[in-house]
């Protein structure tokens, strides 16, 4: 599907929304969102910009000529200190107004309003720009896009997404009758707008083992649309008790270019990109996965999980991260003897939720006993201590019925946030539970808040706007996007 997908804050919706309903006799009413505009075209799918809201700026009322509830005017004048902060800071301006009396689509006026406002912006910035109209009306938002190259057209948007405590999509367009014959049983369980929403979203799966490969064959399968697939290591012997779509013949190749020829062989109208190499050392990874929206986390590496971890906030994604952890013992007849195991479905979106260094998922001694081991794979205990340096909680089994079904717990999570259906009891957090295969409970366990934490506490990435990827030097510099 072609057409820019959008994503504003839940915060940045909430008050775009209590400016332009606040009018006391119901007129229409507008307002300024200045986006960062991921260009990044990605081998394998349609090309698609995303446009994240870095800030709302309600209009002034000394701004508006005039307005009821079929029109606003405004003047132009005051609007020219943002087409220079556009300019300043390369980003892209957003005209946003409402219908509060219909219609529900854009209008004649509005075609005028945005060619107008085109044509002001290029003599300004010049013809490499881009434009964002985005419409409320009826409770959604449409929106659509223009260039400086052809002001006259206007291309819809794919879909706008509020990342609030859940994910709430907008302006979808209706999946192909072929599509629904497919999905019958899910449009029985969920409705056709929960289908055609999966099918509009492209979703970044990190890692194509034991938990990546479930998650993207029966994500693609439940209508998914696009894939970002990033695994670099090939597919071993010992990989071949738990992955799915994965054949022996394919021992030794790539597991995310081999997961792509068996997801696109499944039949469907799925689209899938594979990225053979670390998320946390290759910009052309990073950038696969800032065109994302949604990452699954099926990696045990600390370091590509800091860097999703940061990822979410800088490039405003919902963050579904998988893990499992467990110990195996000897039992009294010898025999290994499972003593714990659990699977983790940890869910965390820019505003909502604990990020995973406080959820305990990843910590620094971690990342850096990883850092040293890849500097040294041969590096001793001895030396691991001398160094104040651990191996992290990683001792899972890794036997299929485990994988797999924590990999499909993380799907229905996926489900569970653009379509809300889960009850969760008040000692369960949404953000992070465990599913306990040996005492068959489901539970979560309590953290520690950190207010001072630079995720989650004071958001010192989100939104993260710098010449770096994700403030990490070593990626390169971004300069490329635009
Ligand atoms: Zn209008
Ligand atoms: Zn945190």
């Amino acid at each position: 599907m072609n057409g820019a997908r959008i994503s504003l804050l839940g915060s940045q919706h909430d008050k775009l929304i209590a400016d332009l309903e606040a009018h006391p006799d119901g007129h229409e009413k507008a307002a300024v969102v200045l986006f960062r505009r991921l260009h990044i075209p990605v081998e394998g799918l349609p090309d698609s910009d995303r446009y994240v809201a870095q800030d709302v700026i309600p209009f002034e009322d000394d701004w508006i000529r005039g307005s009821s509830p079929a029109h606003v005017a405004f003047d132009l004048a005051p609007l020219r200190e943002l087409f220079r902060r556009c300019e300043d800071e390369g980003l892209v301006f957003g005209f946003v107004h409402n219908h509060p009396a219909g219609p529900t689509s854009f209008s004649h006026i509005d075609e005028e309003n945005e060619r107008t406002l085109v044509a002001a912006i290029r003599n300004r910035n010049g013809c490499n720009m881009t434009f964002v109209a985005m419409l409320w009306a009826d409770g959604q938002w449409v929106a659509r896009t223009r260039s400086g190259s052809s002001p006259d057209r206007s291309v819809p948007v794919r879909h706008t997404l509020v990342l609030g405590e859940r994910i709430t999509l907008n302006g979808y367009a209706e999946s192909s009758d072929e599509h629904s014959e497919v999905q019958a049983r899910q449009t029985a369980a969920f409705g056709r707008p929960f289908v055609d929403m999966l099918q509009s979203l492209r979703v970044g799966v990190v890692g194509n083992s034991g938990t990546g490969s479930p998650f993207s064959t029966l994500g693609a399968r439940a209508g998914i649309g696009e894939f970002v697939l990033i695994d670099k290591d090939p597919l071993a012997e010992s990989n071949l008790s738990r992955v799915r779509g994965l054949m022996k013949r394919d021992v030794g190749l790539a597991k995310s270019e081999t997961l792509k020829t068996f997801i696109e062989s499944i039949g469907i109208s799925v689209c899938v990109a594979a990225v053979a190499s670390d998320l946390d050392t290759n910009p052309d990874a990073v950038d696969a996965l800032a065109s994302c929206d949604v990452i699954v986390g099926c990696t045990d590496d600390f370091c590509g999980r800091e860097l999703m971890n940061a990822a979410l906030y800088a490039y405003a994604q919902p963050f579904i991260d998988i893990g499992l952890g467990g110990r195996v013992d000897e039992g009294q007849d010898g025999q290994p003897c499972l003593r714990y195991h659990y699977g983790r479905v940890s869910t965390i979106l820019p505003e909502s939720g604990q990020c995973l260094f406080c959820q305990g998922v990843i910590n620094d001694i971690w990342i850096q006993t990883q850092l040293a081991r890849r500097e040294n794979p041969g590096i001793t205990p001895e030396e691991l201590k001398e160094r104040y340096l651990e191996d992290g909680d990683t001792n899972a089994p890794g036997v299929g019925p485990f994988t797999s079904a924590t990999a499909d717990f993380a799907l229905a999570t996926l489900f569970d946030l653009l379509k809300p259906f889960r009850r969760f009891s008040p000692e369960l957090r949404r953000d992070m539970f465990f599913l306990d295969f040996v005492t068959m409970e489901i539970r979560s366990h309590q953290t520690q808040d950190d207010p001072d934490c630079p995720y989650c506490g004071t958001h010192e990435f989100l939104l993260l706007k710098d010449s770096c990827r994700l403030n990490r030097p070593f990626l390169g510099k971004r300069d490329e996007y635009s």
